[in-house]
């Protein structure tokens, strides 16, 4: 039987994406969406402006928008996908929690709260239990669960590839991210065509603080933070989708190309319904990965890395991911189907 799941923000970029990614799913069933007060009462299809590529999936375009509030949504719907701007999802979303929902989210509220756990199911699917330490420690019947930031997520399976194989020391990264990353509403065309845009607010600091929660470890009581030093350039370009980084990484025990490309290959994936079945493809061409050819890599839930290069302190590469998908939509769909296996539903 599917599990009754409800999207709220259903009508902005990740929320589309989330209906893109949920319609078709074997066993989530879409029975409730939300989004502002401006939207609630309005079918589907005249709530939402609807961008992403196809047309709204079937059956969803009369559903009712309703208020995202715990009182609008049906207590027959148990898991909720939060595509909220951080500022309302900070508001709300301890409010469904409390309210017997489980949550998984996007929004960066709470990300790197002691008790809330931060996950990339191929990277760190233990966490997931901190949700026992937060109900006890909050009285909740429901869970609030977190995917890190799109442009995070992008470099943190080949670094935790890295961890693993050779211990990791130190990490600089310079980013090239899509438009799409900051929402319908977030650049104009006037800022973006013709330009880079230096700096993204609160971005370089999430990618500095969420990769040491996301690669450190859990007791079963407590998380330990890894103590990898991340300093983050966040630059925004005149792509779509797919954000690409170039990232620097010093690792405790030599590491040469050959090796490091080796550990990404060996990376595992996970089985889950969404998870992709290689997670970093290595390409050997200097020339990629490029977001045009590379984003929808396994359906946009695959990371792409270039050929890796030595440097003086360490070694060098690319890597690229699809940042409505894999960094936002798909990371929370499979964190919500770790949470069905995991029993939490
Ligand atoms: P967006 O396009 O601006 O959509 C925001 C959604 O929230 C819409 O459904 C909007 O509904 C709803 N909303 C706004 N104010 C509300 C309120 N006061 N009460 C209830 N609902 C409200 O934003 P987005 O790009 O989808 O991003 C959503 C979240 O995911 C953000 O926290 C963002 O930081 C995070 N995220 C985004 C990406 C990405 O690549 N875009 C990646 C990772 C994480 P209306 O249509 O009714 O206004």
């Amino acid at each position: 039987m599917s599990v009754r799941v409800g999207v709220i923000g259903a009508t902005g970029a990740v929320g589309q994406r989330l209906i893109q990614q949920l319609a078709p799913h074997d066993d989530f069933e879409i029975a409730a969406l939300t989004a502002s007060e401006s939207s609630a009462g309005k079918p589907y299809s005249e709530a939402a402006k609807w961008r992403a590529s196809g047309p709204i999936p079937d059956g969803v375009g009369d559903v009712t928008v309703v208020e995202t509030d715990p009182s609008a949504v049906g207590d027959d719907v148990d898991l909720l996908f939060s595509s909220l701007p951080s500022s309302v999802g900070e508001r709300v979303e301890p409010a469904f929690a409390e309210a017997g929902y489980v949550v998984s989210s996007n929004s960066s509220n709470g990300r790197l709260d002691d008790d809330v756990p931060l996950v990339i199911p191929e990277v760190n699917a233990d966490h997931v239990d901190l949700i026992e330490v937060q109900r006890d420690e909050r009285g909740w019947d429901g869970a609030l669960l977190k995917n890190p930031n799109c442009s995070t997520i992008t470099m943190v399976p080949p670094l935790a590839a890295l961890d693993d194989a050779f211990g990791l020391e130190s990490v600089t990264v310079s980013t090239l991210q899509a438009v799409s990353g900051a929402g319908y509403d977030g650049v104009t065309s006037m800022e973006i065509i013709d330009n880079v845009l230096p700096h993204i607010g609160g971005e370089e600091t999430k990618m500095e603080t969420e990769t040491c929660k996301l690669l450190g470890g859990f007791d079963g009581a407590e998380l330990s933070w890894h103590d990898v030093e991340v300093s983050a350039s966040c630059n925004r370009v005149p792509t779509l989708d797919g954000h690409l980084e170039n990232v620097w990484a010093e690792t405790a025990e030599d590491a040469g190309p050959a090796e490091a490309e080796q550990a990404f290959r060996d990376m595992p994936s996970v089985d889950l319904p969404s998870a992709p079945e290689q997670l970093i493809h290595v390409h050997e061409d200097p020339n990629r990965p490029q977001p045009r050819l590379d984003r929808d890599a396994e359906g946009g839930q695959a990371i792409s890395v270039g050929p890796v290069q030595e440097t003086p302190d360490g070694i060098l590469f690319d890597s690229l991911a699809h940042n409505t998908i894999r960094g936002a939509a798909g990371a929370s769909v499979l964190n919500g189907e770790l949470l069905l296996e995991r029993g939490y539903l």
